[in-house]
Order: C-alpha cells, then structure tokens, then sequence
C-alpha cells in the first residue's frame, strides 16, 4: 500500500517541524510506503529531518528538460539529487490553474523516469464529464495521452476533480470501475500491470470504506495530510488493513 501526502502550497518550517515532532512517534509499518509532497522551497528541509526514517519524500512537480534556461521550472534530475523517490505530475490543480496539457505531463513523466524517479500521474474527470457520463472516455484519452510510452515503474493516481477537496467521493462501484478501466488501459499501452491509488476527500472517515476496494493500491491525500491528527488516524487504517489482508 501507498500513501501520498500532498501538502500542496500548504505549510512553513515551523509547522513542518512540529508536524515532524508527532510523525516521528509513529508506528511505521514494512508493508506500507509513505511518501510526502511538500512546498519545493522545504524538499531539503524534510529530507534531512526524515534522515533515519523510512518516510520518502517527493516532488509536487517537475520540468520536462533537466537543464537549462527554464526560469522558475524544477528538474527531475535536481530532486534526485537531493534525494527525492517520487513527483507527482499532471495534478488537476496543474492542469487548470497552469494549463498543463496530458502532452506535456507526458514529456515530464519520460524525462523523470530518466533520472529513476517514479512519477504519480493524476488523471481524473470533471462533475459534468460525470454528469454525461462521459469519464471513462476521458480517462482513457487522458491516459493515452499522459502516460509515457516506456515500460518503467509509474502510479496513476485517480482524482476525480469533483471530490478533491470537496467531500464528496466516488462510490465505492464507481472507484472500482474506474480503477479496473485505468489498469486495463495501461495494460494494453504497456503490457504490464500498473498500481492505481485512489485521491479526493480521503479522510479518517472515509478511508475504511474506500480500503474495501480491492483494487485500490494507495491514497493520495491532500487536505487531511496537512492535520497530524487526522493523517496518522488514515495512516492507521491503512495498516489495520494490510496486516489483515
Ligand atoms: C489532492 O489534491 O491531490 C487531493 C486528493 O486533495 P484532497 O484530499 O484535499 O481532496
């Protein structure tokens, strides 16, 4: 199991600090990977107080070029360097506010791959895609599009746009589906099976009923990882289940 903590624009150092004070006291399990996005300003800064703890760190985005006269772009190859595992790319925060196509998600997937970090590419329909019943043909073009055509290790993060933040989730048919249909596409793109993790509105109330999906691989969380409280009770849940299944 995978859990993504995405503290978006969200968080300073002394918050990071004391949300690490708490974090640090946590039981940890071997059967779950845990991997935090925060501010690109604080990658160092976490990085060294994780130092000597299985918690990952990752990148909320990076540039399809590794050098170059990019002003205010990351390279994929710099968060490797200072020791980031995962970027989080095509998030639909990207997408709408920085108008981030599915070409060029690709192109910074490919390039991340390059410098062995694993991308988590976010797709995931708008409330009326839904309304029209149109998402899975959004998702299948969008994954076609945003996906890198090379056979190397990446998530797809499911993200419905109409849950984050929201409240509002997916049933839990409806997650199954739409997983089931990603796994299938990815499929037949890469000939090999692809992890899915699910995001939008997960909480402490919600994530043992989105557990029972059977194929939901992870959580990608945004607001409730920024509350120490709630995130170790999601983070509890999520190791009740893998010790149980
Ligand atoms: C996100 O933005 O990736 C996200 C899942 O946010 P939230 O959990 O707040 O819905």
């Amino acid at each position: 199991m995978f859990i993504a903590a995405n503290w978006k624009m969200n968080l300073k150092k002394s918050d990071i600090k004391d949300f690490l004070y708490f974090l640090k006291k946590n039981d940890f399990s071997n059967k779950i990977k845990l991997c935090i996005f925060p501010q690109s300003i604080y990658l160092s800064y976490l990085i060294d107080l994780l130092e000597n703890t299985s918690v990952l760190v990752g990148g909320q985005n990076c540039y399809y070029e590794l050098s170059g006269p990019f002003t205010g772009e990351i390279s994929p190859e710099c968060l490797k360097d200072i020791g980031c595992n995962y970027v989080i790319l095509g998030h639909s925060e990207r997408r709408t506010h920085f108008k981030e196509s599915s070409t060029h998600v690709k192109m910074c997937a490919e390039t991340a791959l390059k410098t062995s970090l694993t991308p988590i590419i976010c797709v995931g329909e708008s409330y009326e895609d839904r309304m029209n019943n149109e998402e899975l043909n959004f998702i299948e073009n969008q994954i076609y599009h945003s996906i890198p055509n090379i056979e190397e290790n990446f998530y797809i993060a499911y993200e419905p746009i109409w849950s984050i933040g929201t409240g509002s989730i997916p049933t839990n048919n409806q997650i199954f589906k739409m997983h089931d249909h990603i796994k299938k596409i990815a499929f037949s793109i890469l000939k090999k099976d692809i992890k899915v993790l699910y995001g939008g509105s997960v909480s402490p109330n919600n994530i043992d009923e989105i557990l029972k999906v059977s194929n939901v691989d992870g959580v990608l969380i945004g607001g409730a990882s920024l509350k120490i409280k709630d995130f170790l009770a999601i983070y509890g849940s999520v190791a009740k289940h893998v010790n149980n299944n």
